[in-house]
């Protein structure tokens, strides 16, 4: 859907964004993840004309972005921006409502969507349409962000560190509840973050860019257990046992499980990660078992079959 080509910006000869190539399937969460300054606002501003590439092509549905009007382009997709990029005088519904004004919807039909998104949010409308964004938290201000994107349902969302200024335990729980969220569901998604555990839990593909480049593009198993170079393999290096154990689920070594045979309790779907076993396995201290809701098998889950499980992961590559 989003095709970017050879894509460079340069400020004062100094390349923040180096010949980058990559490109978003329709539906599709992809991060980009990097250190600071290593070209990932750049990139995303570029994409809606924020600022213009000096060299390359970025299309969206084959069109080059070039050829329309920023603003016209600007409506297909919402933009999260780091910090919160709130205005500090506008109300919770006036922020939201930002770009259904430009578009000239009636008062009505804005108060509705306001309404419903700010229910979705889990944002009472009566408790916080009229408050102001600095008697908000920040997990609150982080889900108005969310909203003003989301206001004239854009099929294209780009985010910018969204969960960047919440605090850790915020960050987790918003994090969950933005995996959950059915607005989101058929959007694509070029998240921007410096936080792997973050990437990691997001994305379908992860882009990992160091100095303006893009290293390598992959799913996330690919960026652990099939590293470009060296640079990739290191990026990862002290959180690499979670991270494996993240990014493996129970369906990818199903064949190798043993059936269970009395499955009263079913304590994991085949669709869980290794990790998430773990964390059973360890509060239950016996077998656990696990469906995969397509075939309806049951299979017995212990240490030693995860443990192998990796290995085997390992030796494929
Ligand atoms: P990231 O979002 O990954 O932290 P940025 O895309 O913001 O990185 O920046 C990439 C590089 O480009 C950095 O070295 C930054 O200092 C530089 N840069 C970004 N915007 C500008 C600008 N407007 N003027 C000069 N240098 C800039
Ligand atoms: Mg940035």
């Amino acid at each position: 859907m989003i095709q970017i080509k050879n894509v460079s910006k340069y400020y004062n000869k100094k390349a923040a964004v180096h010949h980058v190539s990559f490109g978003v399937e329709e539906g599709e969460i992809l991060v980009l993840l990097g250190t600071s300054g290593s070209g990932k606002t750049t990139t995303l501003r570029m994409i809606n004309r924020l600022i213009d590439a000096d060299s390359g092509t970025i299309t969206i549905e084959n069109k080059d972005i070039l050829n329309q009007p920023p603003e016209a382009l600007r409506r297909t997709m919402g933009y999260v921006l780091q910090g919160y990029g709130l205005f500090p005088h506008y109300t919770v519904a006036e922020n939201i409502a930002i770009v259904p004004k430009l578009l000239k919807w009636s008062k009505s039909k804005i108060q509705l969507r306001v309404d419903e998104l700010l229910i979705k949010l889990q944002l009472p409308p009566d408790q916080y349409k009229d408050a102001y964004p600095a008697n908000l938290s920040g997990g609150q201000k982080q889900r108005v962000g969310l909203a003003r994107a989301l206001a004239a349902d854009p099929p294209i969302l780009l985010m910018d560190e969204p969960f960047g200024a919440l605090d850790p335990l915020t960050r987790t729980a918003v994090r969950k509840e933005f995996k959950e969220l059915d607005e989101l569901k058929k959007k694509t998604i070029i998240l921007v973050t410096h936080d792997v555990q973050e990437a990691f839990e997001l994305g379908n593909k992860i882009g990992l860019m160091d100095k303006g480049e893009l290293l390598q593009l992959a799913t996330p198993s690919d960026l652990l257990f099939n590293p470009k170079n060296e640079f990739v393999q290191n990026f990862f290096e002290h959180q690499r046992l979670q991270l494996e154990w993240q990014s493996v689920d129970l369906k990818t070594i199903w064949h190798d499980l043993p059936t269970a045979t009395d499955a009263v309790t079913t304590h994991l779907f085949s669709r869980q990660s290794l990790w998430e076993a773990m964390e059973v396995l360890v509060n239950k201290n016996s077998p656990i078992t696990a469906l995969d809701k397509e075939t309806g098998t049951f299979k017995q889950i212990t240490f030693s079959h995860l443990q192998s499980a990796i290995q085997k992961q390992k030796q494929q590559v």
